[in-house]
């Protein structure tokens, strides 16, 4: 072997390792940067992969959010009225003395109720969810929907009317409820402020009058509504988008088609739509990863609800694939606009007579065909 041939051979050796190195940094200065997005005003790192608690009982969260937290997620998605804010206090109490972590590592959001919607109230409904959750203070404080509902104070449900129709509070001021939203921030009772189902002029008047501008909305968002308007509207204010509902929320078909009698036409069903499954395949991934990475990938925060220790694994296994430009596209193309939405709020009898109901598209998802 001549001299010049082993020089060749190392130096070569020395290129591809350097070559490594660098994509291995690279990759993972991409991904880690993936995982977190930045709140504008505390700087803040909120994890774009959350775990949604909607329709999880107590009983089933308490050792879902346990697990979850074992598999890596460090955020978590919660409201008052799910009802299972003090199970999931437990859990996270459980984890962190269990010595796994530090409530320094969690990013918990919660939410003021549709029957708190007032300033009076901010402050009484954020101190009992505060018990219930078992913290001193919550990462995000949402205002769940722009709309108010009078309040029975013995349950801390709506008032609902002798025809069924629920008891509106026509009284709804999202500037004062804000004011009190801000002094709960100054307090430290949360770290951060944000909405939640506002529409663009709705948020572009607190965004007027708040010397603390929201800093997430969460809202409904899929491939089928995609919401392209609000979120450049979210990008230009430097509110970071939250997608609820990133699987097309297949839960809750039954929910709705039980309770509130919509038709079960009225439901998408993303996870089997032939496109999304065509692009899984070519990755070896599933349609459920490849819906979340597609929004992830666009900066948009995701919160799958899942209560299986398969699909949390599965759901957060999301970081280490891209989509292609041309996969995105074919993605784009799955938006159908306010045909999509399916979470108008109309279940709630009446709500559309509220002066804040967002919403101008009114097709009862029930008449859908
Ligand atoms: P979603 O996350 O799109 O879908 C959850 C449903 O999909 C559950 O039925 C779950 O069943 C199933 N699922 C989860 N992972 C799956 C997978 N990999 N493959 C197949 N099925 C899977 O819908 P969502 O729960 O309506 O929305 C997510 C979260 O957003 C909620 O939980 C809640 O925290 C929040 N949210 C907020 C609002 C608001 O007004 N701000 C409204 C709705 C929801 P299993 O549990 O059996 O896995």
């Amino acid at each position: 072997m001549s001299l010049r041939f082993i020089l060749r051979r190392n130096f070569e050796c020395v290129l591809k390792s350097n070559f490594f190195v660098y994509y291995y940094r690279y990759f993972h200065k991409v991904i880690g940067r993936m995982k977190y997005v930045k709140l504008s005003q505390t700087d803040d790192l909120m994890p774009t992969l959350g775990l949604g608690t909607w329709q999880a009982s107590s009983e089933v969260i308490e050792s879902t959010v346990y697990k979850a937290l074992d598999l890596g997620y460090r955020h978590i998605d919660t409201a008052f009225n799910y009802n299972n804010e003090e199970a999931i206090g437990n859990a996270v109490k459980k984890w962190i003395d269990d010595g796994k972590g530090t409530r320094k590592d969690l990013f918990i959001t919660t939410k003021l109720p549709h029957v708190g919607n007032r300033a009076s109230d901010v402050k009484k409904f954020l101190d009992l969810q505060l018990k219930r959750l078992q913290m001193d203070y919550v990462d995000l404080y949402l205002i769940h929907v722009p709309f108010g509902f009078l309040c029975d104070p013995e349950t801390l449900t709506p008032v609902i009317n002798s025809n069924g129709d629920y008891a509106l509070d026509m009284e709804t001021d999202h500037i004062s409820t804000w004011k009190v939203m801000e002094c709960c921030q100054k307090e430290g009772l949360t770290r951060n402020l944000g909405l939640s189902n506002f529409n663009e002029a709705q948020i572009g008047k607190i965004i007027a009058s708040s010397t603390m501008k929201p800093q997430v909305l969460q809202v409904e968002l899929h491939a089928y509504f995609q919401q392209m308007d609000l979120r450049k509207f979210c990008s230009d204010h430097d509110i970071v988008v939250t997608a609820y509902a990133p699987l097309g929320s297949p839960g809750a078909k039954d929910h709705f088609v039980n309770k509130y009698h919509y038709s079960p036409d009225a439901f998408p069903d993303l996870l089997g739509h032939p496109e999304v499954n065509d692009i899984a395949k070519s990755h070896g991934k599933t349609p459920a990863q490849i819906l979340l990475r597609y929004l992830v990938q666009q900066n948009v925060v995701v919160i799958p609800k899942s209560t299986s220790e398969k699909r949390l694994k599965e759901n957060s296994n999301i970081y280490d694939f891209g989509l292609t430009p041309s996969e995105i596209n074919r993605l784009k193309k799955l938006d159908q606009g306010e045909n999509g939405r399916i979470f108008n709020f109309l279940f709630w009898k009446g709500v559309e007579n509220h002066p804040e109901y967002p919403y101008k598209f009114l097709t009862l998802a029930a008449d859908k065909k």
